[in-house]
């Protein structure tokens, strides 16, 4: 089936005792044994499974066409959970773009413990290549990233990583299962943040890790959900049951607003660079065209005059809200570079835009009376 009917339908199914079409939410921490001892639908305790958790990663492992999931309170859990899967000692591969909290918990947590990583420009295939080690047991990809919008190769990098005997993760937060597909590429585990479009609401904080294959490494993943423990709440897999329905609808209307805003700002005479895979100009253009569907609701852009000019523009726009996070019904910008700290590496007069659902050109009218 098509992704808009397994939106609707993978993991929904209405509830056989009652008819509810919409599932109930499965609140209860533990579940009753059978005479037996059994236990009727296998589950136990809800830090193990939930009703509610299985509905939603069976959700998930249909939207990206994996054979597992395992969902965790949030994105940087699920991150840590599968860094955590590695052995001291083993070598990971990480974008030098990527979302400051995936470099936070290689740097501040993984690091500390022993795992080996080393930061590389994704786009630059020789690069990386060269970055290998024997010990290289992971290739982190995160396209499109964090805050540049840079385009990395996913199938090449499988490729890469493959011949070094390596596994793949993707963070697909930022293209969702509708416009990115790497599972069908080769990579081994989808990483999201469900917090983002595939919540959409910006009202729950979620991760999830989607596995292309049931196997003995995603075993340990799984270890690292149920006895590490950072699992969702019943309710908050509810409300992304809820907010997935919607999602391939909402992944084009937001791409349709960005595509207007993003080259209505390449024309503006303020505006220094627009990032979008949609623009041809953009360095990964062909690339994004290649391995995605449609170029999505995300675009930065750098302000000319640097941090003040920038802080200025986001400031007076009155649509926008000025907040960080992204994927909600609501359009937000930010600073990222006042966000990320001392380590940042974005441009000081970048501002990252999610544009959300509102009409395009309210959008529009927003930026020109910011940058007049
Ligand atoms: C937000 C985000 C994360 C982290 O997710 P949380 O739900 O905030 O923990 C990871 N990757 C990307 C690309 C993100 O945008």
């Amino acid at each position: 089936m098509r992704i808009e009917t397994l939106a609707v339908h993978a993991g929904h199914a209405p509830d056989r005792e009652t008819g509810a079409v919409i599932p109930p939410i499965h609140l209860s921490t533990t579940f009753e044994r059978e005479p037996d001892g059994s236990y009727r639908q296998g589950h136990v305790y809800t830090r193990y499974t939930n009703p509610t958790r299985s509905q939603l990663e069976a959700s998930l492992t249909a939207l990206e066409g994996g054979a597992a999931c395992a969902a965790f309170s949030s994105g940087q859990a699920a991150t840590h959970a599968l860094f955590s899967s590695l052995d001291q000692g083993d070598h990971v591969l990480a974008p030098l773009d990527h979302y400051h909290g995936t470099g936070a918990v290689l740097r501040d947590l993984m690091m500390r413990w022993g795992l080996e990583v080393t930061f590389v420009d994704m786009t630059d295939l020789a690069a990386v290549r060269g970055a290998l080690r024997p010990t290289t047991r992971l290739l982190w990809i995160e396209t499109p990233s964090n805050p540049l919008l840079r385009i990395a190769d996913i199938a090449a990098l499988v490729t890469i990583a493959r011949e070094a005997g390596a596994r793949t993760a993707c963070d697909n937060t930022w293209a969702t299962p509708v416009i990115t597909r790497p599972i069908e590429m080769g990579v081994d585990y989808v990483v999201h943040s469900t917090t983002k479009y595939l919540g959409g609401h910006s009202d729950v904080l979620g991760g999830a890790l989607i596995a292309a294959a049931d196997d003995e490494h995603f075993a340990r993943v799984r270890t690292q959900q149920t006895v590490g423990g950072a699992v969702p709440s019943p309710f908050d897999c509810w409300l992304l049951l809820r907010g997935i329905r919607t999602l391939p609808w909402r992944m084009r209307a937001h791409t349709q607003n960005a595509v207007q805003v993003a080259q209505w700002l390449t024309e503006h005479p303020r505006v220094e660079r627009v990032h979008y895979p949609g623009l041809r100009e953009h360095p990964g253009h062909e690339v994004a065209r290649g391995q995605m569907l449609m170029p999505g609701g995300m675009l930065s852009v750098e302000i000319e005059g640097g941090r003040d000019a920038a802080l200025g523009v986001a400031g007076r726009l009155r649509v926008f809200t000025q907040a960080t996070s992204l994927g909600g019904t609501e359009s937000l910008i930010e600073h990222r570079a006042s966000v990320e700290g001392p380590l940042t590496r974005s441009p000081e007069g970048l501002l990252r835009v999610s544009v959300g659902l509102e009409h395009a050109d309210d959008l529009i009218e927003d930026f020109e009376q910011a940058l007049a």
